[in-house]
């Protein structure tokens, strides 16, 4: 199977996450009522970390699956492999997180296979049980496990949208890219650039956001303004970090590169 899992242990120390909001508190809350949430938001604005912080926090052990086009709910519940002329069964990690009293976050659960939903319902719902119809297990959700999917509503893909009964069974959150007051910060720690020489790569940033919709399909995420920012504290030139870092991921095409440069040459 494709999908990444990542688990950390519980009560590990909780990696830095900065609140743009009451986030933290309402991600706790639905936690302590066992209710699911969903995150929306353009990619690279802080749900991963959120979402790894809170665990940590709340000292679950967190499944976080990276989802794509062509994972199916197999790939989360688990399958029949052969093991030394054996069939054995090895639960996926959803299985894994709602028999330990895991957190499993689906990251950008559009993407998956329309079987997954499928899969996701009575979990969301008060029974919180998982058919495994391979096994004809019907399981419990264990006591702290807890349902966190995220999706892009930006990318306006029809196909690829969560169905309004899928949606309405979620605590739902939405992010954005952090206010230059707390992405200043947010890059200075993560690179380890002085906030003075993080500003103008924020309003960079922010006047690059300000194309989406026009020149740009999406604006420039936080993480890549993180490793603009590492780039720089390792020596580069702004120019050759900013290109790497925030023009090429951006778009292949010359004249909008040209255009986006001119930005930056009005800044810098
Ligand atoms: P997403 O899951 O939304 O695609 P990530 O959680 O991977 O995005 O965020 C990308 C990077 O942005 C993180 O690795 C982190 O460096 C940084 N980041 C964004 N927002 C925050 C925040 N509020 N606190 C700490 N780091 C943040």
């Amino acid at each position: 199977m494709n999908a990444q899992n990542t688990k950390l242990e519980g009560a590990a120390k909780a990696p830095f996450y900065l609140p743009q909001g009451d986030e933290c508190d309402i991600f706790a809350a639905a936690y302590q009522n066992s209710l699911p949430v969903l995150l929306k938001g353009p990619t690279g604005c802080g749900k991963t970390r959120f979402v790894a912080h809170m665990a940590a926090t709340l000292g679950r052990p967190l499944y976080t699956v990276a989802c794509h086009d062509d994972l199916s709910a197999a790939d989360l519940i688990g399958r029949y492999l052969l093991k030394g002329g054996e069939t054995v069964w090895v639960d996926g990690p959803l299985t894994r997180a709602v028999r330990e009293g895991a957190i499993c976050y689906l990251d950008e659960v559009v993407e998956a296979r329309k079987d997954v939903t499928v899969v996701l319902h009575p979990l969301t719902d008060d029974r919180r049980i998982l058919p495994i119809d391979r096994t004809g297990e019907e399981l419990e959700a264990a006591p702290g496990f807890m349902l966190v999917a995220s999706y892009n509503p930006g990318y306006q893909n029809i196909l690829k949208t969560l169905k309004p009964s899928t949606r309405q069974r979620f605590v739902s959150m939405e992010f954005d890219f952090p206010a230059p007051e707390h992405e200043i910060p947010v890059v200075a720690r993560e690179s380890g650039l002085d906030e003075e020489r993080v500003k103008p790569l924020v309003r960079l940033a922010n006047k690059l956001r300000a194309l989406k919709g026009q020149d740009l399909e999406e604006g420039v995420s936080t993480r890549l303004v993180v490793y603009a920012a590492t780039l720089i504290a390792q020596g580069m030139s702004h120019d050759r970090a900013i290109t790497a870092a925030m023009i090429e991921p951006l778009s292949d095409d010359a004249d909008v590169k040209r255009g986006l440069r001119d930005l930056v040459t009005a800044i810098f």
